[in-house]
């Protein structure tokens, strides 16, 4: 078994706390992925984790084995990084075999098989290397054919493309069947439409061999499009750990909120007040009432001030729907319309503060125009203001 368990894992470069106070449980077989603004400990925890920088308080425990004291070596992990980190000289077939030629045993290869019985004692010194060679051999072919470098066995690096040096690089660390595959931005030296494919081969080949990974990007988007689960960083503490669905529509607190999804949340500042029909929500150059199922729990704030978040997919062309809640229209000013192809980002600005509503392509909305959007306040989120922790 090999979850990866940190526990109260601080890490201090002098007075810099890079790491403070770290508790994450990944389980066995889960791709969790660190995300977090550059800066905020997610390299220092993984290279913790692989003994590549001494912890300065908690434990670090692979499957049951506190790794604290373990050599680097011995913690049975591979990493790739963003900088391929393979031998220019060798040809791809040597970069991949190499790990396994320094190896005493190699993974699921018994030195005695296949010798009709004969006893490694039996066998001389180049004939016992010849069946290792053979054995590295189909371990090199299977894992080229699962990576798609098979018809480049035989080049160098200099003579792949960025893309096939990084799958070079994951082949190396797949063919050592480690416990934990380790990786740190392994797709950010690639252009737009390769880190898109890489990471869908990714993902499928986390499938297939069901090791545990741990991947830091700063990147949200490959966080939520890959990940089992999200761990979020800020300032080197954990913010919030859970599936991408979860995070997207519960952040638990105003950094996650505005960190996950682009467009970002929009936020609002508004007051809290009571009315005949129920608690209402006054903001810059807008009113709306608060459907029932959220009063309650914003009962406590009658007559103060919270934060608000919006998804842009939240707030909606009044046009298209027609269905809404009178007392959720706001008007808003067009700034700047942003056709996507099947939608559209609108720009739009109420009492002066900005806004982005992702609508309905129909949309006639123009830059300069005032135009009716519906505030979907069912699917809000609500923020404290002083603790910036989530209220719903
Ligand atoms: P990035 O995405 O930019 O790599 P990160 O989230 O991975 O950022 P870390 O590299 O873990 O962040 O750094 C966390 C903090 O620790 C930063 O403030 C960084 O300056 C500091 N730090 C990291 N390594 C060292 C070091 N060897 N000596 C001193 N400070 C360090």
């Amino acid at each position: 078994m090999a979850r990866v368990l940190f526990e109260n894992v601080t890490k201090k470069f002098g007075d810099v706390v890079a790491v403070n106070d770290l508790n994450l449980e990944v389980q066995d077989k889960e791709f969790m992925v660190l995300v977090g603004p550059s800066g905020c400990g997610k390299t220092t925890a993984l290279r913790m984790l692989a003994g590549l920088e001494e912890i300065t308080s908690g434990s670090i425990y692979i499957g049951d084995n506190l790794v604290n004291e373990v050599h680097p070596k011995d913690r049975d992990i591979a990493m790739v990084f963003q900088s391929y980190a393979i031998y220019p000289h060798m040809t791809v077939y040597d970069n991949i075999a190499f790990g396994l030629r320094l190896r005493k045993k190699l993974p699921f290869y018994d030195e005695d098989e296949g010798h009709n019985g004969r006893t490694n004692g039996s066998l001389d010194f180049l004939a016992r290397r010849r069946v290792r060679e053979a054995a590295i051999r189909r371990q090199v072919e299977e894992v080229a054919r699962m990576t798609e470098l098979t018809q480049f066995l035989n080049r160098r690096p200099s003579q792949l493309s960025g893309g096939q040096r990084q799958r070079v690089a994951l082949a190396r660390a797949i063919v050592r069947q480690p416990q934990v595959f380790l990786m740190d931005e392994p797709l950010s030296n690639l252009d737009a439409k390769l880190r898109v494919t890489t990471r869908a081969e990714l993902q499928k080949l986390h499938r297939r061999l069901g090791v545990t990974t741990i991947y830091v990007t700063h990147d949200q988007v490959e966080a939520m499009t890959m990940a089992d689960r999200v761990a979020v960083m800020k300032d080197g503490v954990l913010q919030q750990v859970d599936t991408p669905i979860n995070l997207y529509e519960h952040p638990a607190n105003v950094f996650v909120a505005g960190f996950i999804g682009s467009p970002a949340m929009n936020m609002f500042t508004v007051d809290v007040e009571g009315g005949a029909e129920g608690l209402f929500l006054k903001g810059p150059g807008f009113r709306v009432r608060v459907p029932e199922q959220h009063a309650r729990k914003l009962a406590d704030y009658l007559g103060r001030q919270i934060l608000v978040g919006l998804r842009p997919e939240a707030i909606l062309d009044a046009r298209f729907a027609p269905d809404a809640d009178p007392t959720t229209v706001v008007e808003a000013l067009v700034e700047v319309v942003e056709p996507l192809g099947r939608d559209v980002n609108l720009y739009l600005s109420t009492g002066e503060v900005p806004f982005v509503a992702h609508v309905d392509d129909r949309t006639e909305a123009a830059p300069g125009q005032r135009i009716r959007v519906v505030f979907d306040t069912a699917r809000m989120n609500a923020f404290d203001i002083s603790t910036q922790q989530a209220i719903l």
